[in-house]
C-alpha cells in the first residue's frame, strides 16, 4: 500500500514511521518538517495535569498514548540510534497563594473522582522533593505519571527511524489533497492509495478538504522560552505546573518555560509582554531561573478544534484521512495517534480508541 503523509510534524512523522514498520510504502509530503508546533512544544507527557471537566473521551486517549510512551521511544531510539530525551520526571502542581491553592484542590478532587494518581503535598514536602521551588509556596500535588520528552529530539529520531525504514521525503509544500493524490505548489502531482492530512493548524488550507474538517481547525499561538544552565545541570528533577506558567527541565541543561495561549490567527510575533509574564511567573516558582540564560523565545501555532480534541479517521472523501486538531497534546497523543491511523489503513475499519473522535462530529457547525 503506497501512503501519502501530508505534513511532517509529530503525528505525520509517527504515522510515516509506524506505517512504514508496517511494511507500507510511505511519502511525507513537507517543505520543513519539524517547523510547525513540534518545533516550539515544551514536551510535557501530561494526561492528569492537563485533565478538564467534560474531557473524559479526550482523557482516555491521553492516557492510552502516555501509556504506550515507554515502548515507542524505545523502539524509536533503538531503531534511529538517536536519544529522545524521554524523561520519567512526574509533575508537581504548585500553588504560591491561598488562591492557587484553593484552584488545586479543586483539580485534585476532580482527579481522584476520576481514579487518577494524585498526592496532595504540603509545601514542607513538596519543598523536600523539589529543593529548587520557592521558599514561599503554599503547598502543591505530585502526579507521578506525568512525564516529559524533548519534541524536537523527538522529530529528529522518528525522520531519521523513518529513512531508515525507507520513507522518501517530498520537501514541497501540499496544495491540495483528493483521492490517492497530492498536489504540490511546484504543479507535479504525488500518487498514492491513500492520503493522511497531518499538516497540524495549515490542515484546513489545503485544497479539497471537507469544508467541515476545515472549518473545525483553528491556530492557537503559545509563547514560550528556552533557557540554559550549565550542561548536565538539571535546574528540577520534575516538570512544574504554576496557575500561570510551567517549567519542564531536561537532562542536558535545557529548561522550558510555557506557555501563551492566544487567539490571533496565524500572528507568531513573540512579545515582550509574553516574556515578561512568563519568565514573572516561573521566578516566583522557581527563584534559580533568573540564574539562567534566556537562549530563545519562540511563538508557535497549536492546531486547535472546537472541543480541544483531535480530528481521527476517514472524511468524507474517499481515501482521504484526517489527523490533526491535537491542540495542546499532540506530542503526548504522538503514539495512539499513529498506532490507530496505522490500523485503520491496515483493516480499514476505524479502531474503537477513536471512534468518538471522527472528523465528521462538525458536520452540523459548518452547515
Ligand atoms: C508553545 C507550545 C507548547 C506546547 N507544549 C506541548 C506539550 O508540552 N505537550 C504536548 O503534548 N503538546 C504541546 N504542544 C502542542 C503540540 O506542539 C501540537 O499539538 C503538535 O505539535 C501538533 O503536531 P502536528 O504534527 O499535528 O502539527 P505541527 O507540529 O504543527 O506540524 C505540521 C507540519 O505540517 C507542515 N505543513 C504545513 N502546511 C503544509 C502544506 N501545505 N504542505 C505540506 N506540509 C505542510 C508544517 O511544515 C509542519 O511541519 C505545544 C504547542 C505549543 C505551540
Amino acid at each position: 500500500m503506497k501512503v501519502i503523509v501530508v505534513g511532517g510534524g509529530v503525528i505525520g512523522l509517527s504515522i510515516a514511521w509506524r506505517a512504514a514498520a508496517r511494511g507500507m510504502d510511505v511519502t511525507v509530503v513537507d517543505p520543513v518538517p519539524g517547523g510547525g508546533a513540534t518545533g516550539v512544544a515544551a514536551g510535557m507527557l501530561a494526561p492528569v495535569t492537563e485533565v478538564h471537566y467534560g474531557e473524559e473521551a479526550l482523557l482516555a486517549l491521553n492516557l492510552d498514548s502516555s501509556a504506550r510512551y515507554p515502548d515507542f521511544v524505545a523502539e524509536l531510539e533503538e531503531c534511529s540510534g538517536l536519544r529522545t530525551g524521554y524523561r520519567e520526571s512526574g509533575t508537581l502542581s504548585v500553588a504560591r497563594d491561598a488562591d492557587d491553592l484553593a484552584a488545586l484542590d479543586e483539580l485534585v478532587a476532580y482527579q481522584r473522582s476520576l481514579g487518577l494518581e494524585v498526592e496532595r503535598l504540603r509545601s514542607r514536602d513538596l519543598r523536600r522533593l523539589e529543593p529548587a521551588l520557592a521558599p514561599g509556596v503554599r503547598g502543591g500535588a505530585l502526579v507521578p505519571g506525568d512525564h516529559q520528552v524533548d519534541p524536537r529530539r523527538l522529530g529528529v529520531a522518528l525522520l531519521e527511524a523513518g529513512r531508515r525504514l525507507g520513507v522518501s521525503q517530498c520537501r514541497q509544500r501540499a496544495r491540495g489533497v483528493a483521492p490517492g493524490r497530492v498536489s504540490l505548489d511546484s504543479g507535479e502531482v504525488v500518487v498514492g492509495d491513500a492520503v493522511i492530512v497531518a499538516a497540524g493548524c495549515w490542515s484546513s488550507g489545503l485544497g479539497g478538504m471537507p469544508a467541515d474538517v476545515a472549518a473545525a481547525l483553528r491556530p492557537v499561538k503559545g509563547q514560550i522560552l528556552r533557557l540554559r544552565g550549565p550542561a548536565g545541570e538539571t535546574l528540577a528533577q520534575h516538570n512544574i505546573r504554576g496557575l500561570d506558567a510551567y517549567l519542564v527541565a531536561r537532562s542536558d541543561g535545557e529548561t522550558v518555560v510555557g506557555a501563551t495561549v492566544e487567539e490571533r490567527g496565524y500572528d507568531t510575533t513573540v512579545t515582550a509582554g509574553a516574556v515578561h509574564d512568563l519568565l514573572r511567573a516561573a521566578l516566583e516558582l522557581v527563584p534559580d531561573v533568573a540564574e539562567l540564560a534566556l537562549v530563545e523565545h519562540r511563538a508557535g501555532l497549536r492546531p486547535g478544534s472546537p472541543d480541544n480534541a483531535p480530528l481521527l479517521g476517514p472524511t468524507e472523501v474517499e481515501g482521504v484521512v484526517v489527523a490533526t486538531g491535537h491542540y495542546r497534546n499532540g506530542i503526548l497523543l504522538a503514539p495512539a495517534t499513529a498506532a490507530a491511523i496505522v490500523e485503520l489503513l491496515d483493516t480499514g475499519a476505524v479502531p474503537a480508541s477513536i471512534r468518538a473522535f471522527s472528523p465528521r462530529r462538525f458536520e452540523r457547525v459548518a452547515s
